[in-house]
């Protein structure tokens, strides 16, 4: 499998050239990026987009990369209904990567006063963001003590030639590093990737323990191990065949005012004091796309669903075997259906959910006869299975996503959990209505004329 976004493209184009658009006439990155996709989405088109022409900057932005479900199916070799699968394949059997001498992303290396973050495309997203973000930018990074490496997307804002802010959640794995490097003195050297192939995207979303290395999901997703180089200004290794990368280090004891911006939560979130990250090289292929996440559309939804479904769905069968889906239908959100066997295990899979997902605050249990794909049917158990004074379980003080706006203090938030499942248990139930299936079975509606 080649790891390119440039070979993902190939295919794209080979199987369903519609899903490509090119647009040469000039696009100005500060809104009209973000506006186009926006129209394009209302009229229920999702292709990948590139724009040749962006002012201000030579390279060409590709946006929409991931606002199907089909074509990241496509990019792990899965059928759309079979991501999860495939994805828990991957993290159950993880390749590690392997380095190499180097690689196209080393085809361009720009160092000291060649730097500038002003030649990229200075995409600004929504209304009332500060400034212009980078909204693909994966992290690698080591922990400073061990070799546990860790990837994630972070949001850069750029906020100078050679500087941007960071946005670390807090209590993720980035931030934790940053935190040891930060009581060390320390500045921590990461690398950000910008424009790959999007098995990598998936893995770097990976969720799981700190130990467990998403370069290593990666490698499960190609099935093969992922291609790393070294960096130019620190030993953090970085995919070979990324059409960019930022070098970099996240300083000590250094914040800025970062934000407002406009992020999946549907809220543009305010300004607040975040960590700074001084860039020391880039590093490009010749004529590399610039890859944009259109923040808080489906190209950003859809992407994260399918790793976080698959950590829950593996979280819940470690409790409760019989579980048969999981989704995550809105932020914060988690449905689970499951054949309860015995009292009791609808509560354990909230407990569960909540235990294995720092961003999960409000998940719903349901029996295996209600479609969590189906939000009606979901209400419905709740309405109907439910007494909430008896079936819901609340978790005070607890720590949650930072871009929750709801919380009193970022992330420091309430939890909760509805055990919608039928009491005792669903056999023992009030029937569901139903016409005899041997009228069913025996009806025809040209019979009687309709
Ligand atoms: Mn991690």
């Amino acid at each position: 499998m080649t790891q390119d976004l440039r070979s993902f493209l190939d295919l794209v184009k080979r199987c369903k050239p519609d899903d490509l658009v090119i647009v040469s006439r000039e696009v100005d990155p500060a809104y009209e990026i973000t506006g186009l996709v926006v129209k394009l989405e209302r009229e229920r088109r999702r292709p990948i987009v590139v724009f040749e022409n962006v002012k201000g900057s030579r390279f060409p932005v590709l946006t929409n990369l991931h606002a199907t479900r089909s074509r990241l199916a496509a990019a792990i070799n899965a059928a759309p209904d079979g991501m999860l699968t495939t994805y828990l394949h991957a993290m159950e059997r993880p390749i590690p990567p392997r380095v190499v001498p180097t690689g196209p992303v080393k085809e361009v290396v720009l160092t000291g006063e060649r730097v500038s973050l002003y030649d990229l495309p200075q995409i600004v997203h929504h209304e009332r963001d500060a400034g212009p973000y980078i909204t693909a930018a994966i992290s690698f990074a080591r922990d400073p003590e061990h070799e546990i490496w860790n990837c994630a997307y972070n949001r850069l804002m750029i906020q100078g030639r050679d500087r941007t802010s960071i946005h670390l959640t807090i209590g993720k794995h980035l931030w934790e590093f940053h935190k040891k490097a930060e009581a060390l003195g320390r500045p921590l050297p990461v690398a950000f990737a910008i424009g790959v192939h999007p098995a990598v995207a998936l893995g770097a979303l990976a969720i799981g323990s700190i130990d467990e290395d998403e370069r290593a999901i990666m490698g499960g997703l190609f099935g093969e191990p992922l291609e790393l180089v070294q960096c130019e200004t620190s030993d953090i290794l970085v995919p070979a065949h990324a059409e960019l990368v930022i070098e970099a280090e996240i300083l000590p004891h250094e914040r800025v005012a970062e934000g407002p911006f406009g992020e999946f939560t549907g809220y543009s979130l305010g300004e607040r004091q975040r960590e700074v990250v001084r860039v020391n090289a880039i590093t490009h292929r010749q004529g590399a796309y610039f890859h944009d996440i259109s923040v808080a559309h489906l190209d950003h939804l859809l992407l994260s669903t399918v790793p976080i479904e698959a950590n829950l769905y593996r979280a819940v069968r470690a409790m409760v075997p019989s579980v048969r889906a999981v989704r995550v239908p809105a932020p914060f959100t988690c449905y689970v259906s499951l054949e309860q066997r015995a009292p009791g295990q609808a509560k354990n899979a909230i407990l569960a959910v909540l235990g294995s997902d720092l961003y999960i605050k409000r998940v719903v249990v349901v029996d295996q006869d209600v479609d969590v794909f189906d939000d009606r049917q979901v209400t419905w158990a709740m309405a109907t299975r439910c007494q909430p004074d008896r079936d819901l379980l609340v978790v005070t003080h607890a720590r949650g996503s930072d871009l929750d706006p709801s919380a009193p203090q970022d992330g420091y938030t309430a939890k909760w959990g509805v055990d919608a499942t039928a009491k005792p248990s669903l056999d023992a139930y009030t029937p569901r209505h139903r016409v005899p299936r041997e009228v069913m079975e025996r009806l025809r509606l040209e019979d009687f004329g309709l």
